[in-house]
């Protein structure tokens, strides 16, 4: 029987999901249509060392869920289907090889007392930033929490000349300006405080001297340090199992094993798809797709979009430097030299400085791999004990940077140019620096996963040559860039046909922005 739904997405990618389930609320029938056999796209959590130790294989960190609009709207009903999230107090904390470390703690005073034993002027200056932001974060997150447009930018700025005057809304203009280093040497003196803080710049392709990179360093640490961090109770797919559960209890439908393989359309505007399989799926209001610019003109538009711009622009559209991840299961936590305060924390991240952080990004891009890349460590069971059999652990390795095509190894030692080889002698690499930091962790080892920037893409075509956040977030591509100039709104030049997702504003990560705000729009009509 031919199917058809008001909505017809393609990928179930959380974006879609959450686009899904606040358009069947609003009274669509919806059908959501994933490649794979699990939904989720780049949230997803297997057992993937050994049984009993639940992985999140790639995010992990459901702060900018848990911070949402759409989950302002929605949470309610995802609790009932399950969602939990367990908070995290101490979130993340920069080791060096001196011993000398500093960590972000939810409790202002424990921060403000790492800091004082750096700096006592950095720790006066992290508790002014701390004071100085409810001033400065509702104009940030109304940029990022709108849909994109001059109309848009005009509004937030008058608002915020209403109520911080010139000098405040230039100060804050300087801020989205500016790259990680310049904001954190004018701010703060202490290299650990740089490093802790400029080190969520390369979770996105933000390296030190990137200009417009200041942002999420600035908004992660800030919002942590008021906050704290979120994971999801038990795995980071709470948040996919609830909002598919939702979708079915709206009556909507999420069908896994789907691949769409081209998107049907005419005089009218795109009016369903077509599957791999030969059936096809008709859309009477909208198609949604959640993939990058790239796909959606090459493989679901055969080519041509009807706009020579647009499908310039899509093939135009760049990528970041890949990821890799390394899963381990761990009979303890890491027993970190700088403390063993440091076993508390979520994310440990493994880049003592500034300068290493710019090389290894300077070879990734250039096709090397790092001799020291940034590792984030992240410690789940440390606030989720639930994720592994007692007294076990879990440990989340995210690799930044590393190249998605491999020209050579900027240490001289790895040879080959393929991930399929390459993947574990680089992962050695990695598990060698933890050593350094945490001697005994190899001890520690139960079971290894690896998934290198090549089985990142093959399992999501959305993570180009690995890059997790699906394109760059540099300047030229962000904010009215993105994911290219003219079309930030989620239109493409075929009527009834729009593009969300990470690659599309406001970006990647957790935030379900785009699917919400396109939702929202399409809702009320
Ligand atoms: C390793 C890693 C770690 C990360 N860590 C974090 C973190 O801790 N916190 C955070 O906030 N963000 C994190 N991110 C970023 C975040 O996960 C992504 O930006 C986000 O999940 C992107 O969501 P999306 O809706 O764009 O879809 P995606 O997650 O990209 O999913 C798209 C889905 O569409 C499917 N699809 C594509 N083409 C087709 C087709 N033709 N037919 C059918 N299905 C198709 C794909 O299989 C996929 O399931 C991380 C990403 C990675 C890779």
């Amino acid at each position: 029987m031919a199917q058809e739904y008001d909505a017809v997405f393609v990928g179930a990618g959380h974006n879609a999901l959450a686009a899904a389930v606040h358009l069947a609320s609003r009274g669509w029938s919806v059908g959501v249509f994933e490649r794979n056999e699990t939904p989720g796209g780049a949230v997803r959590t297997e057992e993937a060392t050994l049984p009993g130790f639940r992985h999140d294989l790639y995010a992990t960190n459901l702060g900018l869920f848990a911070g949402s609009a759409f989950f302002k709207e929605h949470g309610e009903a995802l609790a009932r289907h399950g969602l939990a999230l367990v908070p995290a107090e101490d979130c993340f904390a920069t080791p060096t090889p001196s011993g000398r470390w500093f960590g972000v703690s939810r409790d202002l005073e424990q921060t403000a007392a790492r800091a004082e034993a750096l700096s006592p002027q950095d720790a006066r200056r992290w508790r002014e930033m701390v004071a100085e932001f409810g001033g400065n974060a509702p104009h940030l997150f109304a940029i990022l929490g709108s849909p994109m447009s001059w109309r848009a930018l005009a509004g937030i700025g008058w608002r915020t000349w209403r109520a911080k005057g010139t000098a405040g809304t230039l100060e804050l203009a300087r801020l989205l300006a500016s790259s990680p280093r310049e904001f954190l040497e004018q701010n703060f003196v202490s290299p650990e405080i740089r490093a802790a803080m400029g080190a969520w710049g390369m979770h996105l392709d933000f390296a030190p001297d990137i200009a417009g990179g200041a942002l999420f360093p600035y908004l992660e640490s800030m919002v942590d340090q008021a906050m704290g961090m979120v994971v999801g109770k038990g795995g980071a797919d709470t948040i996919v199992r609830a909002m598919v559960a939702r979708i079915g209890e709206l009556g909507g439908v999420v069908q896994t094993g789907c691949e769409v393989t081209g998107i049907r359309h005419g005089t009218g505007g795109a009016d369903g798809i077509r599957l791999a399989d030969g059936r096809e799926v008709t859309a009477r209001r909208a198609v949604v797709a959640g993939v990058t610019p790239g796909a959606l003109v090459e493989r679901l538009l055969g080519g041509d979009s009807g706009d020579v711009g647009f499908d310039a622009g899509a093939r135009r559209f760049r990528h970041g430097p890949g990821t890799m991840m390394v899963h381990l299961a761990l009979s303890d936590l890491p027993d970190w030299s700088a403390g063993d305060e440091l076993k508390r924390f979520l994310y440990v991240h493994l880049a003592p400085d500034l300068d290493m952080m710019a090389k290894a990004y300077g070879e990734a891009v250039a096709g090397l791999l790092p001799v020291e890349p940034l590792i984030v460590v992240g410690q789940q069971t440390a606030v989720d004990p639930s994720r592994a059999p007692e007294g076990r652990h879990t440990l989340w390795v995210q690799v930044r940077m590393v190249p998605g095509e491999i020209r050579g190894d900027a240490a001289g030692i790895i040879t080959s140019r393929d991930w399929a080889e390459a993947g574990e002698a680089y992962a050695d690499r990695v598990v060698d620096i933890i050593e350094r930091y945490a001697p005994g962790t190899k001890a520690k080892i139960l079971g290894r996963h690896v998934e290198t920037p090549a089985d990142l893409e093959r399992r999501n075509p959305n993570l180009v040559g690995g890059d997790s956040v699906s394109g760059s977030h540099h300047l030229s591509q962000n904010f009215l860039f993105r994911p290219m100039p003219g079309w930030a709104r989620y239109r493409t030049p075929v009527e009834k046909l729009y593009l969300i997702g990470a690659s599309t504003w406001p970006g990647g990560g957790l935030g379900a922005g785009s699917g919400y705000m396109l939702a929202q729009e399409l809702g009320r009509r």
